[in-house]
């Protein structure tokens, strides 16, 4: 039996005097979008009791101090781009959605830092940036969707990570209303701070266990002058991703390393009802490089396609920037256009690993008889491998698919690497968390949890259980 209490009509109450008749949703349809995330698959939709959308830190810490009071479960949530139901309310109770909170605080030339509210899109923070000159370069592929919170809370990655470090590296502070209902600032615009635990830093990545976020504070680089994206094309796997160590042990550093398989190209290539260069058996790397010398850049780019060349490369292009980075940030929805079942798996290993787990997807692709299509932040070592369901019966689904993940994290714990690169446990890897998870690592996990959130309101029930 759950250990929470319902919203009953006097919680309803309350939240319709914290914020307002009109954000208090109760009503099945203005619920479903928030039932669930960009995880498919009926087991993972879960309504929540009531929606409710706060304006200010304030309006939130009340809420969290209710829901502590009347031990009501609070699931924060953005845009619910995620892809690891951790915006779902499995125990029931509360989603408190930060689209009302979209304010743009502060743009700090001066000292080259972004205050913003968590319900900014994630685009609209870079677009601030590059108005004023600056790039802001957190990029997951889905930019355009995301709010910047939610990708503070799952340490959102993408495709500038090479170079600028995933969400982590962005964040010099953040507002947060603790689960008890304190409203405390961590960090700020400090570049350096040794003053005590780096807790701002704990925040991110917590997945709204350990509060609502409510304001962030982001770096800003500078804007170097060029970029030029160049797509080499392999004949084979190993090609591909052997050039990848190649290019990150020169001395260029590139902005973006990609890699997509060619069956991911076809779905890709099927999806747009675009022609894709090779798409006949062609194998993508995809790079970015930028500077602000463009004799340099050029010299950089002969230097890449001479070594593409000699490793075996068909062709290496300067990209059509908008229909390359289109093509690689569709991969998700080509997949989900295929077969709206489909499993999303976010491994990370150490760079020199990627072939060997490229390897070992295709051989359980075999087994197992599913199609696994593979894009990755190549330099990253972070490898996306979707399994598709496509025409196979669910009970086969659902009997097949952990045997195949589980001997597939047994070789990713084997060669070094982790469950989750960028999207988060969330409640989607709870076993597999348990299963895998160092349990030294997870008993410090747990107790932070409970240090910070005695009453356990927070997001119950996501990146690990506390029985
Ligand atoms: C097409 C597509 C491409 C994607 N590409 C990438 C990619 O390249 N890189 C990548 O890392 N991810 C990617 N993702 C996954 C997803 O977009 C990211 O995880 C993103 O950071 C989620 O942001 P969101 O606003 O949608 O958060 P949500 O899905 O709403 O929430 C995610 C988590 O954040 C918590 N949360 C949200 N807001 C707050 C807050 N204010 N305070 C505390 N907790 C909060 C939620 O409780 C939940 O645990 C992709 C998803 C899609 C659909």
């Amino acid at each position: 039996m759950s250990k929470y209490h319902p919203v009953d009509e006097a919680a309803i109450a309350e939240l319709q005097q914290i914020v307002g008749e009109k954000y208090v949703w109760t009503d099945p349809e203005k619920l479903e979008p928030y039932s669930h995330d960009e995880v498919t698959g009926a087991k993972y939709i879960h309504y929540p009791e009531v929606v409710v959308l706060p304006e200010t830190a304030a309006q939130v810490a009340e809420i969290l101090k209710l829901a502590n009071r009347r031990l009501i479960p609070v699931v924060p949530r953005g845009a619910g781009t995620g892809y690891a139901c951790a915006a779902v309310a499995y125990e029931g109770g509360i989603v408190l959605t930060t689209e009302r909170m979209n304010r743009v605080i502060e743009i700090d030339e001066q000292n080259m830092v972004l205050v913003v509210e968590p319900g900014v899109r994630t685009s609209r923070v870079q677009e601030i940036a590059t108005e004023k000159g600056y790039l802001y370069p957190g990029e997951p592929s889905s930019s355009d969707s995301s709010f910047i919170g939610g990708n503070v809370a799952t340490n959102a990655g993408g495709l500038k990570a090479v170079k600028y470090g995933t969400t982590r590296q962005q964040v010099l502070g953040l507002e947060l209303v603790t689960p008890e209902g304190d409203i405390v600032t961590l960090g700020g615009k400090l570049k350096k701070d040794s003053t005590g635990y780096g807790l701002s830093q704990l925040i991110v990545g917590s997945e709204g266990t350990l509060g609502v976020v409510t304001k962030v504070y982001l770096k800003m680089a500078p804007r170097l002058g060029h970029v030029v994206d160049l797509l080499a094309v392999f004949p084979s796997l190993d090609s591909a991703i052997n050039i990848v160590a190649k290019i990150m042990q020169s001395s260029i550093s590139p902005v973006c390393v990609e890699f997509m398989d060619n069956k991911a190209i076809r779905c890709v290539e099927e999806f747009l009802h675009e022609k894709m260069p090779h798409s006949d058996k062609g194998f993508y790397i995809i790079l970015s490089i930028d500077g602000n010398n463009e004799e340099i850049l050029e010299d950089q780019c002969v230097f890449i396609d001479e070594l593409c060349t000699e490793n075996g490369a068909l062709e290496v292009l300067v990209a059509d920037s908008t229909k390359i980075w289109k093509a690689r940030k569709s991969f998700g929805e080509a997949n989900r256009a295929r077969s709206l079942i489909f499993s999303a798996e976010d491994t990370v290993v150490p760079m020199s690993r990627i072939p060997d787990v490229v390897e070992k997807l295709s051989a359980l692709g075999q087994k197992y008889g599913v199609s696994i299509h593979v894009a990755a932040h190549a330099a990253d070592g972070n490898v996306h491998a979707d399994i598709l369901k496509e025409e196979m019966p669910v009970e086969t689904w659902n009997e097949q698919l952990p045997l195949l993940q589980d001997e597939l994290y047994e070789f990713i714990y084997s060669v070094g690497g982790k469950l989750s690169g960028e999207h988060g446990i969330g409640f989607k890897r709870l076993d597999l968390m348990k299963k895998y998870c160092n349990p030294v690592e997870l008993k410090m996990m747990k107790a932070i949890k409970k240090a910070l959130d005695p009453n356990q309101i927070m997001n119950p029930g996501k990146i690990f259980r506390l029985d």
